[in-house]
């Protein structure tokens, strides 16, 4: 079975490591020195891994041998899923992450430039300044709140320094952090603390996003109602971030956090790290739900450690006086390793930015990057869109002549939009890592590196250090040798997987490891001659075509190839005669006139791209597409409104947008 792929004949262009990146590269300039370095880390992974762990941090007592530093069942038939890392070893990821860069002279490195919404509102958080507010709040979690090992803590704020300060206060205390992303309503909110047992909130009064006021604390005081009506009393430390007029606190449950801290003893600020167990749970992360409830996958200390700290140093090609900045949000796994744990750990300069690419100018972002010379920049696909919407004029009136890297995360970057960042964000002279990874994986799987690995558009390319991916054949269940297509498993653990979903042992072992033996991604994947990835969406949005088996973003990224069109998404709809039909969403630029030749014109450019098999049924005009709050297209939602079935859509609440729902509806009304 050969899954048709425009992309293997359309952009067979291979673009060369930029030369200059090269000459920088820490894994070096050729392929054959990364693959030198992959043999090792999977012919010995125990060696590769103890010898990584032991360079790169602080232990307080080390694993028993380096010749198993890990363990790990995949097979249920054999036994409970267990996986294991630098177990028997002591650590604590806050000391690593702040106080060992205190110790090599780096008090006063800056480890944030802190941006905010609004132009001007901007300051600066050294690694001494990291330390004494980390250390202020673990005291004030621990003495008035009780939070020990183990306690979890909920956190609920805009992109504030606070963010990543609560993480590491958290951690400082042995700790369980969950940061729920600061859109959500008050219902995914009240569903997390309750789900996590949180017994305290850190959070904002508010925030800015763009022109558009933000009320937190509205948002969390009927959250925590909630919770409290479901049996999980939690309390809330709430940072002022634009004043206290009219913000209602509760008497006994609500304080202001400057008041705490402006009250604290002096010793607050050197409140001592607890050593944890390499196994002892870090933080809950629940998945952003584009696939069905959120799940809270756990992840623990030293494994996410040390892989968090490598990817980082090793995908972003990371030097000591990089500045570098990544635009994910904090409630976001991508948050969590690259715009925290990575680059603490690493002792880097990042930039941490509250407010949206567009306000007050679609420059901002570019702006951002000349004012702090950022030097790697990290965002999403969607966002790249987005911004290609405003045409090339506010980026090519910014210099951006310190970026060095562009990364992509999230969802396969289409061709349009990765020739728009190489060429118009990057002008030809920054590699792209396309980085394939999910909440579940804990950080980069399959990505280049740059000044090391040629790329080719739309392709993750190959596997990280120490990760063994293999294809499943969807119907043998057999793994596909060579170029072909299937299942994309994982056969081997590696330090950063999450190692459980909190409380549900059982789902986690149901959702992941269906077939005995591997970890499965979920996604589906191509690999050519040259052993590169190609991503091809979730497996349960590949379509099946009188027998063809399409991926959703192959036929996407044909719809993207027209030049009206900004953006796609593609369902299956019951077809009698095909089995499953192709229906298009599609979201034209600016200005275009919807006309019914207009929509024939997609379907044209499709047959063209990919053949006459994958000719949509429907073209849906679309004026946005229903996006979680980290720019993930719901395609549940989308599969119900094509097939009609609007009283079955579902929660909508967790969408960046609901709006475009009604939208959507009114639309099909007059075009479908
Ligand atoms: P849920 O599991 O609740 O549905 P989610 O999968 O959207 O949520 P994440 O863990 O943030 O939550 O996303 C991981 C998924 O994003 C991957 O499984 C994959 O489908 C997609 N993805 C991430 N990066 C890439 C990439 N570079 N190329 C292709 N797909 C990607
Ligand atoms: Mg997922």
């Amino acid at each position: 079975m050969v899954l048709q792929d425009h992309r293997d004949v359309k952009d067979q262009r291979v673009y060369a490591p930029i030369e200059s990146n090269s000459k920088l590269s820490k894994v070096g300039p050729t392929l054959e020195d990364r693959m030198k370095q992959y043999r090792e880390s999977v012919e010995q992974p125990s060696q590769y891994w103890a010898r990584v762990a032991k360079q790169n941090f602080f232990w307080k007592t080390l694993w028993e041998s380096d010749d198993s530093v890990f363990s790990f069942n995949f097979d249920k038939s054999k036994g409970p899923i267990d996986i294991k890392w630098f177990d028997g070893a002591t650590t604590n990821i806050c000391y690593n992450a702040v106080d060992r860069h205190i110790e090599e002279g780096k008090k006063d490195k800056v480890a944030f430039y802190w941006e905010g919404n609004d132009v001007g509102e901007t300051s600066a958080v050294t690694y001494g300044q990291l330390h004494d507010e980390v250390s202020k709040l673990a005291y004030l979690l621990k003495t008035k709140y009780g939070v020990v090992k183990g306690t979890r803590v909920s956190i609920y704020l805009p992109m504030i320094t606070l963010g990543p300060i609560a993480m590491l206060a958290v951690a400082r205390l042995g700790a369980v952090a969950s940061v729920v992303f600061g859109g959500f309503s008050a219902h995914s909110l009240s569903a997390r603390i309750i789900d996590s047992e949180s017994t305290v909130l850190i959070t904002a009064e508010g925030t800015m996003r763009g022109d558009k006021p933000i009320q937190l604390k509205k948002i969390v005081d009927e959250a925590l109602t909630d919770a409290e009506a479901q049996g999980v009393a939690c309390k809330a430390i709430v940072f002022e971030r634009h004043g206290r007029d009219g913000v209602p606190m509760k008497e006994g449950r609500d304080v202001w956090y400057q008041d705490e801290i402006a009250a604290l003893p002096a010793e607050a600020a050197s409140t001592p790290v607890e050593w944890v167990e390499a196994e002892h749970p870090l933080f809950l992360l629940y998945t952003s739900g584009s696939t069905g409830k959120p799940k809270g996958l756990e992840h623990t200390t030293g494994g996410y450690m040390v892989y968090a700290h490598t990817t980082f140093t090793t995908t972003f090609d990371y030097h000591d006086d990089d500045v570098y900045f990544c635009t994910g949000d904090i409630g976001w796994i991508t948050g969590h390793t690259y715009a925290t744990w990575g680059p603490l750990l690493a002792g880097s300069t990042s930039v941490l930015f509250e407010g949206v690419p567009t306000h007050p100018t679609p420059s901002r972002w570019w702006d951002i990057v000349d004012k702090f010379k950022v030097t790697q920049f990290y965002t999403a696909p969607t966002a790249i869109r987005a911004l290609m919407k405003g045409g090339e004029a506010p980026v090519k009136k910014t210099s951006r002549a310190s970026l060095r890297v562009l990364g992509s995360v999230g969802e396969p970057i289409n061709v349009e939009a990765w020739n728009w960042y190489y060429n118009v964000v990057g002008e030809g002279h920054c590699d792209i890592v396309d980085t394939w990874w999910q909440t579940e994986t804990g950080g980069h799987m399959i990505t280049p590196l740059p000044g090391n690995t040629p790329l080719k558009p739309g392709s993750a390319s190959l596997p990280f250090f120490g990760v063994q991916p293999a294809l499943l054949d969807p119907t043998t269940l057999k793994e596909v040798e060579g170029a072909g297509e299937g299942l994309l498993v994982i056969k081997h653990s590696w330090p950063g997987q999450s190692r459980t979903i909190f409380k549900d042992a059982e789902r986690f072992a149901q959702t992941y490891f269906p077939v005995d033996g591997y970890y499965m991604t979920g996604d589906g994947a191509r690999r050519d001659a040259d052993g590169y990835y190609w991503l091809t969406g979730r497996v349960d949005d590949v379509l099946n075509v009188s027998g063809h088996r399409l991926g959703t973003s192959e036929v996407e990224c044909a719809v993207n190839t027209h030049p009206d069109v900004v953006e796609s998404a593609v369902v299956g709809i019951p077809h009698d005669v095909k089995g499953e039909g192709i229906y298009v969403y599609v979201c034209f630029k600016e200005g275009v006139e919807i006309t019914q030749k207009l929509l024939d014109s997609v379907k044209a450019i499709v047959r063209n791209e990919i053949g006459a098999i994958a000719t949509p049924d429907a073209v849906h005009p679309a004026n946005g597409l229903p996006k979680t709050r980290s720019g993930k297209i719901m395609r549940r939602i989308l599969r119900k409104i094509a097939a009609g079935q609007l009283d079955e859509l579902g929660d909508i609440s967790t969408l960046a947008d609901p709006s475009v729902v009604e939208e959507l509806i009114a639309l099909k009304a007059v075009w479908v």
